[in-house]
């Protein structure tokens, strides 16, 4: 089942669009069976959780946190990931550059964005975060590379408002481009979930998060 629909959905993203398969919740042998149909970027949104898995599954996984970071939990994260798509504070970015900084690695991360019309979400408003990039605030990094953009639609069966937010991302992160037209590698625009990626690929995404799709509901 799981492999199925791996090859499914990889058959089915454009050339250029990667996947992100969210293994949160599930079982390492979850992900065993989906690293065996060829995946190899999974997202996991719980540090302890994350962690666990890296011991015991391939070294080649390419680990994405995607879950709302604490600051306390920072320092166990850095050097196990490959990306950290959820950014949410500029407080939490300087503290990821400090302890990458001290661990001697570069941390590559994407600046998630509230567009969602819900009150519980993480992230910056696209305004907050063209400041953030119009103050050149990113010069003072030295040990995180910001990678681009990621966003989560509104929770709600209106495409036309789930197809407006990730249209707001992925314009935010070309009016960024436009600011700062020096940043390097500004590439990633990760939106898209089970319920609504095709919307988020039409969008613009070239970076999808899927779980429920591949791996099931979840038991939380
Ligand atoms: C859980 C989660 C997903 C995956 O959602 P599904 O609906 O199960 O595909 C994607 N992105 C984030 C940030 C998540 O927390």
């Amino acid at each position: 089942m799981i492999a199925e629909e791996i090859k499914k959905i990889h058959a089915l993203l454009p050339p250029g669009v990667e996947l992100c398969a969210v293994s949160k919740f599930h079982p390492a042998e979850a992900v065993r069976q989906a690293y065996d149909a060829g995946q190899r970027i999974f997202g996991e949104s719980r540090v302890q959780e994350l962690l666990e898995k890296v011991k015991v599954l391939p070294g080649d996984i390419k680990w994405h946190f995607i879950g709302h970071l604490q600051t306390n939990k920072v320092r166990q994260l850095i050097g196990k990931v490959s990306l950290i798509e959820s950014v949410d504070s500029e407080r939490l970015l300087d503290l990821i550059d400090k302890e990458s900084e001290k661990a001697g690695v570069v941390t590559r991360v994407l600046m998630q964005l509230h567009v969602a019309r819900e009150e519980t979400k993480f992230g910056f408003y696209p305004e907050e975060l063209l400041e953030y990039f119009s103050n050149r605030k990113f010069e003072n990094l030295n040990a995180t590379h910001i990678c681009g953009v990621m966003g989560m639609a509104s929770n709600t069966e209106d495409m036309n408002r789930v197809r407006e937010d990730f249209r707001l991302i992925a314009a935010t992160k070309d009016r960024i481009m436009k600011i700062a037209p020096d940043l390097m590698g500004f590439d990633i625009v990760s939106m898209g979930m089970s319920g609504d990626w095709p919307l988020a690929v039409e969008e613009g995404a070239n970076l999808v998060r899927i779980g429920t799709a591949i791996f099931g509901s979840r038991n939380y």
